[in-house]
Order: structure tokens, then C-alpha cells, then sequence
């Protein structure tokens, strides 16, 4: 058996580079197969990581789960890879109503809040720039992940273990106990193909719901923003030069998977009631999320096949569902874990769940 490797991985994004790396931290071996291609959902991603998220700004979901691992995994990849690729940032989230301040002090007393929220800032921060009127919360334990610096190092130090090409299903051979895929046999296969999953025959079942992403990259005259600046969409510096990538659009995908007019329209007006200084555009991209009917992950083994697994439908958290996730799949393979009702690939939606009850 020593020339099988524990696991296959189909995709060298986000999602198959932690897992990958999960694996290997656990002393088990691996092989990936990777097309190389450069439009993968990984890098064009903003890669923030936030605790506090949505409209009404609260926990993320898993929130104290995740951020435990992400604080772990990230900083140990970066010193293993010597590389810096977690960067860790304040947010600002300047208010825009007496009424969200109001709600927000009164939601920040609790203690669930307190490893995450700095404080309120009653003058607000950036006042050149940024209207203080109703002040504003700053948050910590948040920032991003160069994501290509992070994909590059991995690899790099791994390319003896990346077959570069397209993945053939049909090559697929199910033996006694392992699975034969050209000259590899590994005990398992972890499909993490992101949004290509749509060619996958193994998973045509589950519903997955791409949504489409836009971002600048704008470089401000005067303003330099030492917090990712948080209102209505996202201002990530990411050099002291005033450069900041501006996000995020969500749509659902059409035929148009490029950079639009209509996308970038949304996007200035994000940034231009917001800050006051001028600033020029740089670059503009698009990618596709790898989202789900639910917006929560689909992780876990095929309903026939004990041996071939998925990892998918990370859609706009990937580098904070990552690791967690990862660690939970492979508990579910090797100790037979039970994964969350959440993420499990034959979970019932909202609407179904209450019509099964009401039969
Ligand atoms: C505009 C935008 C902004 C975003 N911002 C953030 C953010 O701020 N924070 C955050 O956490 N997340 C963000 N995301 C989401 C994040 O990008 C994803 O959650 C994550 O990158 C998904 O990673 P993945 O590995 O599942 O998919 P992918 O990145 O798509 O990787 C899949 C890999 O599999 C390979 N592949 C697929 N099929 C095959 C095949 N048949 N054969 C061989 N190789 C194959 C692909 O080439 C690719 O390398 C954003 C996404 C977009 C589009």
C-alpha cells in the first residue's frame, strides 16, 4: 500500500490548498490536480476575514469556532512558507444614522462582543475624509489574506505533489479499497473544484447558486486608511500609498462574467458618498463565488462512493471557513465525525424543512 497516497484533491484554490495543507499537518499524504487556471475565484478575492458582517452587523456565523483556527493556521502557513500573507487590520465602520449608533453601543455591551469590538469612537477617525457626525466602532481580530501570495507559496514548496492538467473523470477507476486516477491510487478523492463543480458528474444533485463578484483597485490623492473601512461594501488598503481595493458587487450570475459598466457604477457609488478626496482607478475585475442555495458550505462524503468527498461552496468566506471546515471534513473521514447539519450535503432547505413538519 505504500505507493497510495491517502488523499487525491481536485483544485488548488483556497479550498484545496488548506485542505492540502490540513492533511499534510497531519502527517497524511497527498496529491492535487490543478489546471492552472489564473481565474479562479481565489485570485480575484478581496480576502478579507471580518467578525462582524452583514447589514445588521452582527457574529458571523461559527464566528468564535473560526476565528480560533483562522488565527492559528494562517500566521503557522506564513512562518512554515516564509512568506507574510495573513495581514491582520483594524476595521472602521463609520455610522450614518444616530439610530445605528444608538442600536450599536447597545449591542456592543455584550459580552459576546467582546473579544472583537475595540470601542465606539464618538468623533469618528478619518475626519478629513469621512464625515464623524454620528462617530464610529472599531473592530479587531480582522484584515486579509493575500490570497495569490498564499497560493504561490503553497505551490512552490509543493509542486512535486501537483499534477498540472485538466481532471478526466473518466479516468477515474474505483478499485478494492482505493481509487486509481492514471498513475496515482489514493485511498480518497476530495473534489474542491469551486465553481467548475458544475462539471462534476459525482455532484450534479446539489444546488449550487454562483454569485458574481466586483472589485476596484483605486489609489486616493490624499486619504490613507490604516483600518479597512467598513460601510455599505468594503475599503481594504493595502499599501501606505492610498492604494485600496474597493468591494465587493454580488449578482447572480448571467452570460456576463467580465467586468461591467453597471458593476463598476455600484462600486463608486460605495466609496464616493463616502470618502472625500479624489482618487483614480486603477484596475477593475470580476470572478464568480462559489455560493450555495443556503450560503453555507456543502462538505462531506457521496452517497455511494465512501471515498470520494466534497469540499465546495465556500462562496464569500473562503479564507474564514477554510481552515475550520477542513479540519471538520477530515474528522468526518478519518474518525467518522458526524459533520453540522449545516454544511451536510442532504440538508433540507427552510422552506422544506417546514414543509416536511407540517405533514
Ligand atoms: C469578487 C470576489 C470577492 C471575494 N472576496 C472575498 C473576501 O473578501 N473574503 C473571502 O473570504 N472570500 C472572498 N471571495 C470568495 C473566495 O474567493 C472563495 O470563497 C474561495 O476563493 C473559493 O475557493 P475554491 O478553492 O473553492 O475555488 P476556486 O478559487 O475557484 O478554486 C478552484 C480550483 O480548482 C481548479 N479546477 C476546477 N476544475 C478543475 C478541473 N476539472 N481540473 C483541474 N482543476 C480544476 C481551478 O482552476 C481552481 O484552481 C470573493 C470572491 C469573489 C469572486
Amino acid at each position: 500500500m505504500t505507493d497510495i497516497v491517502d488523499y487525491l484533491i481536485v483544485g488548488q484554490g483556497l479550498a484545496g490548498s488548506i485542505l492540502a495543507e490540513t492533511i499534510a499537518e497531519r502527517n497524511k499524504t497527498f496529491m492535487l490536480v490543478d489546471n492552472g487556471s489564473l481565474k479562479n475565484s481565489s485570485r480575484v478575492a478581496g480576502g478579507l476575514y471580518n467578525p462582524i458582517t452583514g447589514r445588521k452587523m452582527v457574529k458571523t456565523w461559527l464566528c468564535d469556532h473560526i476565528f480560533d483556527k483562522i488565527e492559528n493556521f494562517y500566521p503557522a502557513f506564513d512562518q512554515k512558507y516564509n512568506i507574510k500573507s495573513f495581514i491582520s487590520i483594524p476595521l472602521y465602520f463609520p455610522f450614518d444614522s444616530q439610530e445605528k449608533q444608538t442600536d450599536w453601543i447597545a449591542a456592543s455591551a455584550d459580552e459576546k462582543y467582546n473579544s472583537y469590538v475595540k470601542g465606539f469612537v464618538k468623533e469618528g477617525l478619518y475626519n478629513e475624509f469621512i464625515d464623524g457626525t454620528f462617530g464610529g466602532m472599531e473592530v479587531h481580530r480582522s484584515g486579509y489574506l493575500d490570497i495569490p501570495v498564499f497560493l504561490d507559496a503553497f505551490k512552490a514548496q509543493n509542486g512535486k505533489n501537483i499534477i498540472e492538467e485538466e481532471f478526466d473523470f473518466n479516468a477515474i477507476e474505483h478499485k478494492d479499497g482505493y481509487i486509481k486516477y492514471k498513475d496515482t491510487k489514493a485511498k480518497h478523492i476530495i473534489f474542491a473544484e469551486g465553481n467548475k463543480v458544475e462539471n462534476n458528474p459525482y455532484f450534479t444533485a446539489l444546488d449550487f447558486r454562483p454569485v458574481k463578484g466586483e472589485l476596484l483597485l483605486i489609489k486616493f490623492e490624499k486619504a490613507r486608511f490604516q483600518h479597512i473601512v467598513n460601510r455599505n461594501g468594503f475599503i481594504l488598503p493595502i499599501d501606505d500609498q492610498g492604494t485600496c481595493k474597493l468591494g465587493a458587487t454580488y449578482e447572480r450570475v448571467e452570460e456576463m462574467e467580465s467586468p461591467t459598466p453597471k458593476g463598476k457604477r455600484q462600486l463608486l457609488e460605495k466609496v464616493e458618498p463616502l470618502v472625500n478626496d479624489k482618487f483614480e482607478i486603477l484596475e477593475h475585475w470580476s470572478g464568480i463565488r462559489p455560493a450555495t442555495f443556503d450560503r453555507r458550505p456543502f462538505i462531506g462524503t457521496h452517497e455511494k462512493y465512501k471515498n470520494i468527498h466534497i469540499f465546495n461552496g465556500l462562496g464569500a468566506k473562503g479564507v474564514s471557513l477554510g481552515p475550520y471546515f477542513s479540519e471538520l471534513l477530515l474528522d468526518s473521514i478519518e474518525n467518522g465525525k458526524e459533520l453540522p447539519y449545516e454544511v451536510r450535503l442532504n440538508r433540507l432547505s427552510k422552506q422544506q424543512r417546514i414543509e416536511q413538519n407540517s405533514k
